[in-house]
């Protein structure tokens, strides 16, 4: 997966299109990632008892890693991600300024 924890990306659809945050959680798996702030959904939740409040909850949702793009912290614009390797050591490199990420 080319998106990592910590990385700073930018949301490239949906309605949270051209929004920045930084991933909190990645998903390898199902190649998915949550980004701080973002794709957030609300969850009402009922009170159960009697004299407690109902709840909203705001919650980010996973969203597809293809849906986000990184953002170079050396350049700081939106950029792909490729990779070098040194000898057994694979690092992803910024495709726009070839800076290590
Ligand atoms: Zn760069």
């Amino acid at each position: 997966m080319k998106i990592r924890k910590g990385d700073n990306v930018i949301m490239q659809n949906g309605k949270d299109r051209g929004k920045k945050g930084t991933v909190t959680k990645t998903s390898p798996d199902t190649n998915k990632v949550v980004v701080e702030g973002l794709n957030m959904v609300k969850n009402f939740v009922r009170a159960r008892k009697q004299g407690q409040k109902g709840q909203i909850i705001a919650k980010e949702r996973f969203v597809s890693a293809s849906s986000v793009a990184l953002i170079c912290k050396s350049c700081g614009k939106q950029t792909r991600v490729g990779y070098r390797v040194n000898g057994k050591t694979k690092t992803r490199i910024c495709k726009k300024c070839d800076a290590e990420i």
